[in-house]
């Protein structure tokens, strides 16, 4: 039974016993760019809203 895995990366395909060490990934590279966007994506969060604060608040001087 053999399953032809894809780089979640690039999306090419990765020969079993090849690069075995960066699975899921084709390699260390691919490794570092998917890790880099997962970091990417935690700042900014699709759909997040953004507080402002009302400066109507403010003392008059
Ligand atoms: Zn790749």
């Amino acid at each position: 039974m053999k399953k032809k895995s894809t780089c979640p990366s690039c999306k090419k395909s990765i020969e079993k016993n090849k690069n075995d060490q960066w699975l899921p990934f084709c390699c260390e590279r691919c490794k570092l760019i998917d890790f880099g966007s997962w970091i990417d994506g935690s700042h900014s969060i699709p759909g997040e809203e953004t507080f402002i604060i009302p400066d109507d608040e403010m003392p008059p001087h």
